[in-house]
């Protein structure tokens, strides 16, 4: 994934991916990240923070100057957990993790790679409910799982409804 480093490579942005990012944006009602004034209090709070090179605050800026193809490789954009904090802190409203949503929609739109783990988080809860396996947990030395502990076994959910508004999500267009 690109850091910030990578950035500095003196390539100018891409006008049609900026177009369209511009035209989400005012799809979805977001608030203009011209807004930002670069105040930092989303990275401040950013539970993601020490393990992306690109801080929310700095997404933010090279969004609106144009950066989209980059920041769509960039590390922030699968590491922000959505915990939606600098949605909460922002006093413009910008909420960087909408401008990061936007950004994976626009990522797995163009067809490109998710990483690994969040498939796998995906195929999960499509196949069980669950964003993964259910787990034994250690005892002392020993794992145990829910039938040892007493626990009730856990019933995989009817996840029909479910998948049908997940597939309509997959295949709607954000164009
Ligand atoms: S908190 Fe809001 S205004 Fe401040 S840097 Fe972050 S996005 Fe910009
Ligand atoms: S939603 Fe993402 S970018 Fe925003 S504070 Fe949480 S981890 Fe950081």
């Amino acid at each position: 994934m690109n850091g910030i480093t990578d950035l500095l490579r003196n390539v100018r942005p891409s006008p049609e991916l900026v177009e369209k990012f511009n035209q989400i944006v005012s799809k979805l009602n977001l608030e203009y990240p011209y807004h930002c004034f670069q105040c930092f209090k989303c990275t401040s709070g950013c539970t993601s923070f020490r393990l992306t090179e690109i801080k929310p605050h700095a997404f933010v800026n090279l969004a609106r100057l144009g950066f989209v193809e980059d920041l769509m490789k960039s590390d922030l954009l699968w590491a922000c957990c959505q915990c939606l904090k600098c949605k909460e802190r922002c006093p413009q409203d910008v909420a960087p993790v909408d401008i990061i949503f936007l950004l994976r929609r626009m990522t797995v739109s163009s067809g490109a790679e998710i990483p690994e783990e969040l498939s796998k988080i995906i195929m999960n809860v499509t196949d069980t409910g669950f964003i993964q396996g259910i787990q034994k947990v250690k005892v002392g030395e020993e794992a145990v799982d829910r039938e040892q502990l007493g626990l009730p076994s856990l019933e995989i959910p009817n996840l029909d409804n479910f998948r049908s508004v997940l597939m309509k999500a997959l295949e709607a267009q954000i164009e």
